[in-house]
Order: C-alpha cells, then structure tokens, then sequence
C-alpha cells in the first residue's frame, strides 16, 4: 500500500515545516534521514515512489543487500554501532556515517579511507546522558580528543549526531538537544572548522530537535510502521 507511505511523508514533512516555522528556519536546512532498518527492500521501493530519496541503516549486512536491490540514485547514511571490521565494506556505500563513536574508531575510518582513495564524511556521536546502554563520546571524552580527530585527513568531520534516553514526553529531550548544540558551537570555534550537521531526532521528538537547530532527522517508526 504505497498511499499509507505516502500519507505518513506528507504528515511528517507537515509536521517539520511547522516546526521549522515555529522558529524561522526554512524546510529544505532540515534533511529527513528515513529509517529504513529492519524494513525489506519492498517496502522501501514503495518509499522510493513516493519521493524519499534519503534512508538511514545501521547493519552492514543488511544495507548492501537493499542498496543493490534499489535504484542507484539513492542516498544511504549509517545510523548505527559500526564494528572496525565492517568499515571497509560501509565506507563506499554511504553518504554520511552518524555514528562515529570513539577516537579508535575514527582513527580506522580514516586509515580505510585513506587506502580507499576516498574523503569518509561522518558525525561524532556523543552520549550526553551518559548511558551505559549506547555508545558515544562524552562532552569530556570530546574535549581531549578533537586535536586528534580533526587531523585526521581523511576524515571530513560535519557535525555531531545524538540519540538521547528514552522518554514520555518529547519535550523532555529538547535540553540534550540544546547542549548538542552548545557543544557543536564550541568545538567549531576550538577547531576553527565548519561543523555544519546537526543529526538529532527520531519519530516521537523531531519536531523539538528542529526546534533546537537540527539539520538531519532520523525517522523509521512514523513513517515506516512498527519494527
Ligand atoms: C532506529 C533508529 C532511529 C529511528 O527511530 P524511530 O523512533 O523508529 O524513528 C533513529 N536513529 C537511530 C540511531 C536508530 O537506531
């Protein structure tokens, strides 16, 4: 049923156009990242034919399965834990990695990279609230370690990308979006770089991190159904 897909777009970019009003921002600064995961390449074809050109993975396995099975104009982001043996594979297939989690592993994307003649765009994760269930840097962990990580040549670092706790009211979330924010700020002007991607918000709060400034948004559930 491809009008029920096209039907869940048209709310959400309704939704984020509101958003984007509600604070002078304009609707093409946000990208709608759809997540895909866990979806079959069926059902994103029929995603594909209702305009989305944008969708996000997070297993290596199965995001070269669906991209060899889907046109070839598609844009494909990394959303989720990438192991270091994985990179070599990932690194040509996407666009953008969200999910750089650690010095260790930002030093091996760029070493893959390098190999591989390539520029890997990506995101450093932080994992604001400290969670002990997900990974990502911490704002300290951050401080010590950009000197590092911005030398890495190439490694095209664009911004920074969060997922914050689970919680009722989406509101909840808008001062881990704010201190996201603060933190891209900052490290901008320590690094003296452009740090222009901010991937924060999923299906139940992307209307307050557009709010606090989001450039990507990552949804599955509200468009794609549940998992
Ligand atoms: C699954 C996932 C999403 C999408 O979550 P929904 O709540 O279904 O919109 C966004 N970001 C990451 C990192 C994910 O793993």
């Amino acid at each position: 049923m491809i009008e029920q897909y096209a039907h869940h777009l048209a709310e959400i970019r309704s939704d984020m156009e509101v958003a984007c009003e509600r604070c002078g921002r304009q609707l093409g600064d946000v990208t709608l990242v759809a997540v895909s995961k866990n979806f079959d390449a069926s059902v994103v074809q029929k995603v594909v034919s209702c305009g989305q050109r944008v969708f996000g993975e997070n297993r290596c396995q199965e995001a070269e399965d669906k991209i060899a099975r889907l046109p070839k104009d598609l844009e494909w982001h990394f959303i989720g834990q990438l192991q270091r043996n994985k990179v070599r594979r990932v690194l040509p297939l996407v666009k953008l990695i969200h999910s750089v989690d650690s010095l260790k592993l930002a030093l091996h994307i760029n070493h893959v990279a390098a190999e591989l003649g390539l520029e890997a765009q990506v995101l450093l994760q932080l994992n604001l609230a400290a969670e002990k269930t997900k990974a990502g840097f911490s704002e300290q962990q951050l401080m010590s370690d950009w000197r590092e990580l911005f030398r890495c040549s190439s490694l095209n670092i664009m911004g920074l990308m969060t997922v914050p706790p689970p919680v009722p009211d989406p509101e909840m979330n808008r001062p881990w979006f704010a201190l996201l924010r603060r933190i891209q700020q900052n490290l901008a002007e320590l690094s003296n770089r452009d740090l222009p991607f901010l991937s924060m918000g999923m299906s139940h709060d992307f209307a307050v991190a557009i709010e606090e400034g989001a450039t990507h948004v990552r949804i599955g559930s509200r468009l794609f159904g549940d998992r």
